[in-house]
């Protein structure tokens, strides 16, 4: 007798009455690959700078201490390194935090305008150096209000600016648009950049996923920014999407409730 899709009772060969529990692990058998996954690739993402901050200090140790000229060139390996290891274990934090929704949400008035103007005046830096332009653009007469965490919305646009920086060439262009409707407020990341092959797109927010290994690595990107930057919006109740075409650029479109 069928009691209900996953329990049954059947006789056993005495002519017992047994129950039989079915479950479908098809789910946890996929977490536990996740998980799996995960470990595997943050150890491999930590072994590469411990590899050479280890080899660097023997080397040191060995006696290359005593020429200044290498002992700098070394130490200044080290240092790039070390660094390398103290932006992967934050993200590696970060992650972990906004997947389990750790951090409680600190609820205040945010004004995007004035969030996106912050972000720019960190990243400018960056983008002078490189030649690009960063711009803000509004289809609404009026400031962009909205009810959120502003740490945790800063960290998204900052991500995504930092990203549209990263693959954007010298002399491209960084747009952020913003936009208005009764119940949600919109913003695009649009860059001119390297763009995103079709056949990756659905990809990059996948944990320590990079389209090109390399150009990440050189520019001490961890391919975990976009996995971080879709828990926290979905932590926000919001959605994020990307549209891309190689050579042209990419957007980032992320859509927020008004209040939560
Ligand atoms: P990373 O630290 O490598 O930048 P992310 O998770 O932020 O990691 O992004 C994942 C991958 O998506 C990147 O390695 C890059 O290949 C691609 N990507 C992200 N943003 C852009 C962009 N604006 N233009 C082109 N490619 C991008």
């Amino acid at each position: 007798r069928i009691l209900d899709v996953n329990t049954m009772i059947i006789p056993d060969i005495r002519g017992n009455q047994m129950i039989v529990l079915l479950y479908d692990i098809t789910e946890i058998r996929r977490l536990e690959k996740v998980r799996t996954d995960f470990v595997t690739n943050a150890s491999h993402e930590l072994r590469t700078p411990v590899t050479a901050l280890k080899g660097f200090s023997e080397v040191l140790l060995d006696g290359a201490l005593d020429n200044p000229q290498l002992l700098r060139q070394f130490l200044e390996i080290m240092y790039k390194e070390s660094r390398r290891l103290e932006i992967l274990v934050n993200d590696i934090l970060d992650l972990s935090r906004a997947e389990q929704r750790q951090v409680p949400m600190k609820i205040e008035k945010i004004i995007l305008n004035d969030a996106v103007k912050a972000c720019f005046q960190v990243i400018k830096p960056q983008a002078d150096e490189k030649g690009l332009k960063l711009r803000l653009l509004s289809n609404h007469p009026t400031p962009v209000v909205l009810e959120g965490d502003q740490s945790r919305l800063e960290q998204v646009l900052n991500n995504l600016i930092y990203n549209a920086v990263n693959y954007t060439d010298k002399g491209g262009k960084i747009s952020v648009l913003l936009e208005e409707t009764n119940e949600e407020v919109i913003f695009h990341v649009a860059d001119t950049g390297i763009g995103i092959p079709e056949e990756n797109l659905g990809r990059i927010f996948e944990r320590f996923y990079r389209v090109d290994k390399g150009r990440s690595r050189n520019s001490g990107g961890t391919g975990l920014g976009l996995s971080i930057v879709r828990y926290l919006v979905q932590n926000m109740n919001g959605s994020i999407s990307v549209k891309s075409t190689l050579g042209l650029g990419s957007t980032f479109t992320v859509r927020l409730p008004k209040s939560l």
